[in-house]
């Protein structure tokens, strides 16, 4: 089937009118594999610009990665994305998995550097041999030619960074090593996404920038979330998930509510598009697409 798996995504963004992209993570088990392709099927008629798989924690999902990619490319009407970190892999490692992607028909990648298999507030030691920062990583799948490379960028800047403005630096680096596209961390306000556009543009970034949209189901489970990279809910999402704690549906529903609100105030931003953190089930993605009124 053809699918344009060689299309850029670099160039995707820059001639559509909007982008809406998912993002799913690698399947542990069987059953986790079949909830994934259930997801992929069911979110494929939406005509994503593109859709994304992440690489595990601690370089953990290299081959599991690259297969859900290649089939992507092979078996869906998708445009596929790798993400690729440089966690526990050599220079010559990291080239051979881009040129696995490349057999696999996968030619756009993410480029990440990733964080310690400690944890991502554990302190980054790189690994003999390796890469230490994630420009680094977009020149060297640069150097391959066979990429549209997309970077990571962080709404209320990265945990470590000395600086918003130190942050907003760094991406402009991953510009100038020829990274085509940014998509951010999870977005809680469109004033911190208006805030890292502003801080970005002022240096000189003109890439896409598109922001990471996560409903909020479980306040637990994305308070850790949040925690993990520095930071908060903040107060007042907190609030209006909290007072439908008693009542499951009714938060649900508040929380497709706010992740609506979100994405269009995004878009009134002008922001290039929406990507979706799915974690592998289409409903949330389509709830907010129908509160969006976009359809199939
Ligand atoms: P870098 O750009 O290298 O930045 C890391 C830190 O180093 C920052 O504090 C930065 O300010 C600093 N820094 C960077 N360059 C320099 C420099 N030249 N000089 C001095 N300081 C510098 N993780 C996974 O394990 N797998 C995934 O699939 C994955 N997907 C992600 C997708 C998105 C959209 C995002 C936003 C994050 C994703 N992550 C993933 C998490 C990511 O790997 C971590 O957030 C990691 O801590 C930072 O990665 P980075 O690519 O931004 O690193």
């Amino acid at each position: 089937m053809e699918n344009g798996t060689r299309l850029s995504i670099g160039q995707l963004i820059r001639d559509g009118e909007r982008s809406f992209s998912f993002e799913f993570f690698p399947p542990r088990d069987e059953a986790g594999e079949e909830q994934l392709w259930q997801a992929i099927r069911e979110l494929e008629p939406y005509r994503p610009t593109f859709v994304s798989v992440t690489y595990g924690a601690g370089g953990s999902s290299r081959d599991t990665t690259v297969r859900i990619t290649g089939r992507i490319a092979r078996e869906t009407s998708m445009v596929p994305m790798g993400h690729l970190t440089c966690v526990g892999h050599t220079r010559e490692e990291l080239a051979g998995i881009l040129a696995d992607y490349a057999a696999a028909g996968v030619h756009n990648v993410l480029a990440l550097r990733g964080d310690p298999k400690e944890g991502p507030r554990a302190p980054w030691t790189p690994t003999e041999g390796g890469l230490t920062h994630a420009c680094e990583l977009v020149d060297l799948a640069r150097e391959q030619g066979l990429f549209s490379i997309g970077v990571a960028a962080f709404p209320e800047g990265h945990p470590s960074a000395d600086s918003l403005q130190e942050d907003a630096e760094v991406l402009l680096a991953k510009q100038r090593a020829g990274a085509e596209f940014a998509i951010t961390d999870m977005v809680f306000r469109a004033s911190d996404y208006a805030g890292l556009v502003e801080r970005a543009g002022a240096l000189g970034v003109e890439i896409p920038i598109l922001p990471g949209i996560m409903p909020i189901l479980n306040l637990r489970q994305v308070s850790r979330m949040a925690e993990l990279s520095g930071r908060e809910v903040p107060a007042e999402l907190r609030e209006r998930i909290e007072a439908h704690a008693d009542d499951p549906t009714a938060l649900r529903a508040e929380g497709i509510r706010i992740a609506a609100e979100l994405c269009e105030d995004l878009l009134a931003l002008g922001a290039p598009g929406l990507h979706f953190y799915t974690l592998n089930r289409s409903k949330a993605t389509r709830e907010i697409f129908a509160a969006l009124r976009i359809t199939v």
